[in-house]
């Protein structure tokens, strides 16, 4: 197929185009490269720069014509989307709203979009399926849920064909494509910078939740088992109907064993430095996975261990990331 992949310049939106093109696709990225870096565009595919938010150049991008579209293209800091909601409204659901009109005049029948848990807020039961309760909790999570409800709405008036996959906590590396945010928020290349000597010591946000050890329990799920589930996704959208489903591993690790985990791959000290709670974190968020196994025939199959020898591999590859 030939797919339009918005976002293909990104951690995630990289490693899909990547595998896209693996199996056989021709992929052209579409990015601003505002957060994405060029480096990160796999060999074979072509870049586009553009900006969601230009409407017109976006409709124009897609007449050329595709068999579907894979969205990544977001904003993506949960702490930046409550300072600052209005920049993630615009350029998150605008932003898809103009790439909806320009897939509708084009005819693209198919859409996978990079939803995510953060829909489902502070949940009262976990593991979590999809019939969770969607109270987000953040301007981030709310971005992404309004964009889901227009893809519902989408599907049903004018007949596209999505699936959207709620991500759990992405972790690991590709190749030679890896995570490089700016300000980086995230738990393992924090702890793996420490690890390295780039941080004096990795912070432990809060150690009195009601868990095991008193630390935030997540599931990590390796990228490259969540990009198969984007080339599955893609296999099974239906005309007229939305599909989502959960996409996490179902197993949770606490932020102490992610920091043993660091500790065990790398065979280094980590300094570690107890601090409160952040701000909106709940305690624990598990995937139920069922449905993306039964309906997708999906499975994990890496582990935490090759998530953190993989971050670390392309640690070492890029320490200052991709701008190094
Ligand atoms: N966390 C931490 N120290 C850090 C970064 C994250 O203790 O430097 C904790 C965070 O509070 C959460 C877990 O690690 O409980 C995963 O955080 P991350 O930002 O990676 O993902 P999130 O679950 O927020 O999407």
């Amino acid at each position: 197929m030939k797919l339009l992949v918005t976002g293909g310049a990104g951690y995630i939106g990289s490693i899909v185009a990547q595998q896209l093109l693996g199996a056989g696709h021709e992929v052209v990225v579409l990015d601003s490269l505002e957060r994405g870096h060029r480096a990160a565009v796999p060999d074979g595919a072509r870049l586009l720069e553009l900006s969601l938010l230009d409407a017109e150049g976006v409709r124009d991008a897609v007449a050329e014509g595709f068999d579907g579209a894979l969205h990544f293209a977001a904003f993506a800091l949960v702490g930046e989307s409550v300072l600052r909601p209005e920049l993630y409204y615009r350029n998150n659901v605008v932003g898809s709203l103009n790439l909806l009109d320009a897939l509708r005049s084009a005819g693209v029948q198919r859409l996978v979009f990079s939803s995510t848990c953060a829909v489902y807020g502070e949940p009262e039961v976990v593991p979590m399926d999809e019939l969770t309760p969607t109270r987000p909790v953040n301007s981030y999570g709310a971005s992404k849920l309004a964009v889901d409800g227009m893809i519902t709405d989408e599907c049903r008036a004018h007949g596209l064909g999505a699936v959207s996959l709620r991500y759990f906590n992405v972790a690991g590396a590709s190749g030679h494509l890896g995570e490089d945010h700016y300000p980086e928020t995230h738990l393992i290349p924090n702890v793996l910078r420490a690890a390295q000597g780039r941080q004096d010591a990795v912070k432990i946000f809060g150690t009195d939740y009601p868990t095991p050890d008193g630390t935030a329990v997540r599931d990590y799920v390796h990228i490259e088992d969540l990009a198969h589930a984007h080339v599955l996704a893609l296999e099974a959208t239906r005309p007229s109907e939305h599909r989502i489903f959960n996409l996490g591993s179902g197993d949770g690790y606490s932020v102490r064993e992610v920091i043993e985990a660091v500790r065990t791959v790398t065979g280094l000290d980590v300094p570690a430095q107890e601090a409160d709670r952040r701000p909106g974190d709940p305690p624990r968020l598990v995937a139920a996975n069922g449905k993306v196994r039964a309906e997708l025939g999906w499975s994990p199959t890496k582990s935490l261990t090759d998530m953190v020898a993989d971050a670390w591999r392309f640690a070492q590859e890029r320490p200052l990331g991709y701008g190094g």
